[in-house]
């Protein structure tokens, strides 16, 4: 069973599409449980999206810096529930 600090390990993997068949299917397991993970999926995938954007120089900074924090809270977030099981 993926825990949350191994999604978070390949998370970026997953975005990119790089896992193996077996990867994709624990991680969309995970993600069908774990609302915590879900969003910090969609914030790292918006990030990303970013980052890809911003190579081609169409992508404020400011908005780049916001969307980091908001990453930043979603693994804080994440943190605090693991704390709570
Ligand atoms: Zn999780």
């Amino acid at each position: 069973m993926l825990m949350c600090r191994d999604l978070a390990m390949i998370a970026s993997d997953y975005i990119d599409g790089e896992l193996n068949t077996a990867g994709k299917l624990s991680v969309k397991m995970h993600l069908m449980m774990c609302g915590n993970c879900r969003s910090f999926i969609g914030n790292l995938r918006a990030s990303t999206e970013l980052m890809k954007a911003h190579t081609s120089g169409t992508v404020d900074e400011e908005f780049v810096r916001r969307v980091d924090e908001r990453v930043a809270e979603a693994l804080e977030a994440k943190g605090r529930g693991n704390d709570q099981t």
